[in-house]
């Protein structure tokens, strides 16, 4: 099976930048003969009530998906059964460097910049009991390569940082790059059309999804949305949400089709989709007063 999937942190109302996004990881799966999975990333950052506002704005718009809605806090085995094996093969190791730590740490020359700098890689053992007083651990990935090449349609190939991603959190939450690695892998999602600003994740993930044992997604990050002032779309720049724009008597579904060069239905706009047309910068949208 082949399979696209679009996959919201219910965290809050998706904006028209997060539906343009939907419209397009629906236009990519459904014109390239892929089944749409609907992914509810629900291991962090929840606001009670925001996942069914989010499948209800969805479907408002036209959009659909295929077979049942997949929940991360759901599926915790599956992520702790990638770190153990991961661990059985030696390729983790215990973190207990807080955020600070690892921000004062000085940079070490022969990585690149921003990356984990290291630190507790190859703790003693007396070192470990020490620090394991202290705090709880995180569990890191223990990386040998320090870049990977992914192939995206719209960026084209693209190398970025690998480096020693967590894979699990100090408080024992399962890290979006594991969750998100192992899901795509399980769920037979071979192209991932989502925001670029996770462009520069896609090399750390797809060198995971190596390292399980699974095949190389394709990637179609396309460009944000962006608010008068050129930073990215918020909530507090104004009516954003899908239903606040329908109150303002914004047709949501024509300005997001219209950003991307698309008119009428979703599958009107499916019918004369062609991602080599869409456009590669961001998109500026001015939400209307309130
Ligand atoms: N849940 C992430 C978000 O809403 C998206 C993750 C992904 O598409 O890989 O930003």
């Amino acid at each position: 099976m082949s399979a696209g999937r679009f996959a919201p942190s219910p965290s809050g109302d998706l904006h028209v930048g997060n539906l343009r996004t939907a419209l397009l990881a629906w236009l990519f799966a459904r014109s390239t003969g892929r089944v749409l999975l609907l992914r509810v990333e629900d291991l962090d950052r929840v606001q009670p009530g925001s996942e069914q506002r989010q499948l209800d704005d969805l479907r408002a718009l036209g959009l659909d998906w295929d077979g049942p809605v997949v929940r991360q806090s759901e599926r915790r085995d599956l992520y702790d059964e990638a770190v153990r094996s991961l661990t059985a093969a030696g390729r983790t190791f215990e973190c207990f460097c807080t955020r600070r730590e690892i921000l004062e740490a000085p940079s070490a020359p022969h990585l690149p910049p921003g990356a984990y700098p290291g630190t507790c890689r190859d703790l003693s053992d007396a070192e470990r009991a020490r620090r394991a007083a202290e705090r709880p651990p995180a569990v890191r990935l223990r990386a040998d390569v320090q870049e990977w090449t992914v192939h995206d349609v719209l960026v084209g190939s693209f190398t970025g940082v690998v480096d020693d991603v967590v894979l699990r959190r100090n408080d024992g939450v399962p890290a979006y790059n594991l969750a998100v690695v192992v899901d795509d892998a399980a769920q037979g999602v071979d192209q991932v059309v989502r925001g670029d600003d996770l462009l520069t994740s896609a090399p750390r993930q797809a060198h995971l999804a190596s390292l399980l044992g699974a095949a190389q997604p394709e990637y179609a990050h396309v460009p944000l949305a962006l608010n008068a002032e050129g930073r990215r779309l918020a909530k507090r720049d104004g009516a954003v949400t899908y239903r606040e724009l329908t109150e303002q008597g914004v047709d949501v579904l024509e300005i997001i089709g219209t950003s991307l060069g698309l008119t009428g239905s979703p599958q009107d706009m499916l019918a004369a989709f062609d991602p080599a047309a869409l456009p590669r910068d961001a998109w500026t949208f001015v939400p209307p007063a309130t």
